[in-house]
């Protein structure tokens, strides 16, 4: 970060939310930390599980009004940073906006994923252009059918519904 700072260069970080750190995600000493280094975005994503040993660390209901709160708060009080919610904010988007709807995700060996939580994969950016990407059997099946339009309370839809997402790949 100083180094980026030092090249005027504008730069963010990206904050994985658990239920152990979520207050000292968003406490006024550790955004005056980033914000001291020039950072001028912060993207909070809520931690998903990868496994059932570790659902603990998922942020629950109680953990994401601490979150949403914490939020609010630092936009208020810190103006020059940008706080983006992930999946927070997809409520005011309409819900899931994965699989090209409003984003896909490229992983480190070019395949077109529909989100970082959601790792499946029918086509590479290396074979194909970015729209044939999001033409893929995969995205355009998921943005077709009803997987992810369902209502969702927070968390993940296509981590609930990687079943489904399964069976369509
Ligand atoms: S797949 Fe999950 S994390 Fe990604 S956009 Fe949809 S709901 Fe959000």
């Amino acid at each position: 970060m100083d180094a980026l700072h030092e090249k005027g260069l504008l730069f963010g970080a990206s904050v994985t939310v658990t239920t152990q750190n979520v207050d000292e995600a968003v406490s006024p000493a550790f955004i005056d930390a980033l914000a001291g280094r020039g950072c001028k975005l912060v993207i909070y994503v809520e931690y998903v599980p990868v496994t059932e040993e570790s659902q603990e660390l998922a942020p629950g209901e109680e953990e994401r009004i601490r979150l949403r709160d914490g939020i609010a708060r630092l936009r208020a009080q810190v103006p020059e940073v940008v706080f983006v919610s992930f999946p927070g904010d997809e409520k005011s988007s309409g819900g899931c906006i994965a699989a090209g709807r409003g984003f896909f995700h490229i992983n480190s060996h070019g395949g077109a994923e529909p989100c970082p939580f959601s790792p499946y994969s029918d086509v590479n950016v290396r074979d194909t252009s970015l729209r044939q990407a999001l033409a893929s059997p995969l995205f355009a099946a998921l943005r077709e059918g009803d997987v992810l339009a369902d209502d969702h309370v927070g968390g993940c839809v296509l981590f609930e519904k990687r079943a489904a997402v399964e069976a369509l790949l």
